[in-house]
Order: structure tokens, then sequence, then C-alpha cells
């Protein structure tokens, strides 16, 4: 087995992942193969020793913290093999522009797709803007292999059975990354596993073509019910994303990215249309729900198109720098409704009575409320709303965690929506695959 690292110098740099939950961990391993991610499992095994597995911690829940232990990274594991093949822990942005360079195309875009991993995002079955016409990461996963947290190597595809039984429970019907997929092959319970069952170290991916052009959209819309009335018939259009800014959003963003527009609105979408949109419907459609037509910017270029990207980029980062400056942790909603909840979701963000920013994935129905809390004390607060806002949620139909999953800070929340028995059949399978319970002890589930 290869040695672990003991310097807690160097253990520090791996403690905390973007939610600001602080870890400790007694031991780091950086293994470079699958043979020696499972050395380290089976002494895990018979050691009793815990263990986490961490990529590149921009997760925002807490499921890469360790909570004692030993960590192991996936850094190591970054090999491009081929234009469909690639290590665990290869940075998906660098994965998409490579295969981007050979005319190629991955659709799931994380907005965190230069910081994460593919493992990382396999384990969270990650999903982007694009999601809304490409689905998450798990249609794009055709193959894995997996180290299994006894230590046994194993490729899974679709076509690879399950030696366990696996609880099967009716997901809501929205885009969702909240507990154990109710899978009837390995590959799909390996995919949104958050870390609790094994390695990913090597994936194979589907690829389609890269569209020839891609036209962006900022379009203004001046109330909640403008923008209520636009989304069914948008949606209709074909677009291939609707991403949402609330005012206060549009204010941070401003802070760093000056030249965007001062706009009177209550909300800014960027919509993103692959090949020649319906340019007629389109603009017939923000004529009628009275979209402020000359704040519209309309953009065609790659350069353009980046520039925008880094103006959405600069929310969540603006968002964690506040956080960390007032020293408290994350309290972002990640929940999707049925698209005909949407108005009375927004409605319940509206009455919260704290500094919040709201922006996300509106053409799926799922949105980030991020909470602002100032101190610890208005901290409890917002995990309080928080709480609340997850069961209304639950109770429209829809799910706690759309992207982000569920890690060891949202636990309770995965509780409202899956019933107490199917909790306890996802303990007995976590038993099976690792006996003596080391791996991600305390994520998803106790
Ligand atoms: C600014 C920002 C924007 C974000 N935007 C999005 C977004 O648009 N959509 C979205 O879905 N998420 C988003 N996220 C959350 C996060 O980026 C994703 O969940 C991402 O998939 C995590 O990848 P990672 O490499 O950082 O993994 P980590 O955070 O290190 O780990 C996440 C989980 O995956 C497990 N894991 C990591 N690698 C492997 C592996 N190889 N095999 C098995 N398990 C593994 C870990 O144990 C842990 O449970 C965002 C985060 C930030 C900070």
């Amino acid at each position: 087995m290869i040695a672990p690292i003991r310097d807690p110098g160097v253990i520090e740099g791996y403690l905390r992942d973007a939610s600001n939950l602080p870890g400790h961990a007694e031991l780091l391993f950086r293994p470079s193969s699958a043979t020696e991610v499972s050395d380290i499992f089976r002494w895990c095994q018979r050691e009793g020793m815990p263990i986490t597995v961490t990529a590149r911690r921009t997760s925002t829940t807490g499921a890469p913290v360790p909570m004692g232990g030993a960590l192991l990274s996936t850094e190591r594991l970054a090999t491009i093999h081929s234009p469909t093949e690639v290590d665990g822990g290869v940075l998906l942005g660098e994965y998409q522009a490579h295969v981007e360079s050979l005319g190629r195309f991955f659709p799931p875009d994380p907005t965190s797709r230069h910081e994460c991993s593919v493992g990382g995002a396999i384990a969270c079955n990650a999903s982007g803007s694009r999601t809304f016409k490409y689905g998450p990461m798990r249609p794009w996963v055709e193959s894995v292999e997996v180290v299994l947290a006894d230590g046994t190597v194993l490729h899974a595809d679709r076509s690879t059975p399950l030696p366990w039984p696996v609880p099967q429970w009716t997901e809501p019907a929205v885009k969702t990354a909240a507990g154990l997929y109710p899978a009837t092959n390995l590959l799909d319970l390996v995919i949104g596993s958050e870390g609790l069952l094994g390695v990913v170290t090597r994936a194979t991916l589907r690829l389609i073509p890269l569209p020839e052009s891609v036209l962006t959209m900022l379009v203004f819309l001046p109330t909640r019910e403008s923008l209520l009335q636009f989304l069914p018939r948008a949606r209709a259009l074909g677009p291939r994303c609707i991403e949402s800014f609330d005012r206060n959003a549009l204010e941070l963003i401003r802070g760093r990215v000056p030249d965007v527009p001062s706009a009177d609105c209550a909300v800014m979408l960027e919509i993103e249309h692959e090949g020649e949109p319906p340019i007629e419907p389109w603009f017939d459609l923000l004529s009628d729900v009275g979209a402020l037509l000359d704040d519209t910017i309309v953009v065609t270029d790659e350069a353009g198109r980046a520039k925008l990207h880094a103006v959405r980029h600069a929310l969540p980062a603006s968002v964690n720098e506040i956080l960390i400056h007032n020293g408290v942790q994350k309290v972002g909603t990640d929940f999707a409704v049925p698209h005909d909840r949407l108005g009375e979701l927004l409605a319940l963000y509206d009455a919260v009575p704290m500094r919040s920013v709201c922006f996300g994935h509106i053409g799926d129905s799922h949105l980030h409320l991020n909470l602002l809390p100032r101190n610890v004390d208005e901290l409890a607060q917002a995990r309080a709303l928080y709480f609340e806002l997850a069961r209304a949620a639950v109770a429209m139909g829809g799910t706690v965690s759309g992207e982000h999953g569920i890690g060891r800070l949202k636990k309770s929340h995965l509780a409202l929506m899956v019933p107490p028995a199917v909790i306890a059949g996802w303990r007995e399978l976590k038993a099976r695959i690792d006996p003596a319970g080391v791996l991600g002890r305390g994520v998803m589930f106790d």
C-alpha cells in the first residue's frame, strides 16, 4: 500500500469544501491507480479506519469533508485516456475543452465545471444550465471503473447486474440529486452515490457533435407576473437553458462586472439557443410579456458568451466571499419543484425575512435562494427557515436537492422526502458493500 501523508500542514488544505464546514483527518492518501485505491480500502476495512473521498471540494454540502480518519484524494487519477475515456480526478472543464477542440461536446455544465472533477460530478450526478435540454450527468456516463469500499475493482455499465437488493422508491418527478437512485444496474447506483459506495477511478462518457452555433440572450422582465407568463412559452421554444437572476443577484454581479445593464427589472434571464432560434416567436413572446426590449442583449460569438459565463460565475463566488467574511456556512436552497408550483415557491422566497440572493436554473424550476446570515445567531435562524422551505418544497411534489446532493448538511431534509424504510434499506445495502462501515461515514444518512 502507498504510504499516507501525515503532515498536518499538508492535510490542512483538504479539510473544507465550499460549504465552509471544517473537518479533521489524520492521514492523506493520494493514489494514482485503481489498484492503489483498492489496497487502501482493504487496509481501511481491516483496521476499521474511517475514510473520505475528496476531489476538488467544490461540494456545498460537506460531502467530501472528513470527520476524522483518512482522506483519499483523487487528484493523481488525472489522465484523459481518449476523447471518451477519462480518469475520475480530471477537471471537468479541462476534459470538455479537450473534446471541444476535437469538435465534440459533453453537455453537462455545472457552473463549477472549471473547478470540479469528472468523478465528483458523477458522484453527485451534477447538473448545470444545459440540463434543461440535456439532463444531468447520468445519461452521459456510459460506464465506470469503480473501486468499491471493500476494495473490489469493477467495471460497471447498464448491463451490470446488482449483486445486492437496492431499495426501490419513487423519486419526485422533477430534476433531483437527492438520495440513492432506485437503480436496477450497478452503474446507475454508483452515479449520485456521493462517495458512499466506492471511488470512480475511470469513466467512459458519451459525446455528441459540438453545436455549430449558439445564440445567447440576456432578457430583463419587469415583474414576477411577466416571468410566470414567459416561462411556459419560452420552454416550448426549445432553448438549451433558461437561467434567472433576481434583483439582489444583479446588484452583486454589478459589483464585479460593472457593464451589466442597470435595467429596472424584477429578474434577468440568460437564455441559450443552439442553431437558428425561431426569431419571430421569441420576439412576440418578449413583446407580449412586456420585456424591456431596449435592454435585451443578444450575443452570438464565443468571446461574448464567455463574458456572460463569467458574469454568471461571479455570483456564487460573491456569495461565498460574503459568507466567509461573515464567518458562517452556506445556507442555500437547492429545491426543484413542478413547473406549476414555481410561483408558490417564489412567493415563499419573497417572504423570507433575511437578506438573500436568488438565482438558478429556472427553466427546470430549480432555484438557489442563498440566505446571507451576518453572524452565528442569524445562521441558526437561516437553518430553521431553510428547513421550513424544504418541507414546503417537498409538499409541492419537489425535491430537497436538484443538483448539489445531501452530504453532511442536508440529511434532515432528505428525511422529509424519503420514507424511513427506504433509508433503512440504504443502510443495509451500504453494510453489504462496506462491512466495516468506513467509507463516507455520516454522509447522506447516519
Ligand atoms: C461556485 C460553485 C458552483 C457550483 N455549481 C454547480 C452546478 O451548477 N451544478 C451542480 O450540480 N453542482 C454545482 N456545484 C457543486 C459541485 O461543484 C458539484 O457537486 C461537483 O460535482 C463536485 O465535484 P468535486 O470534484 O469538487 O467533488 P468534491 O466536492 O470533492 O466531492 C463531492 C462528493 O463526491 C465524492 N467524490 C468525489 N470524487 C469522487 C470519485 N472519483 N468517486 C466517488 N466519489 C467521489 C466525494 O466523496 C463527495 O461526496 C457548485 C459548487 C460551487 C462551489
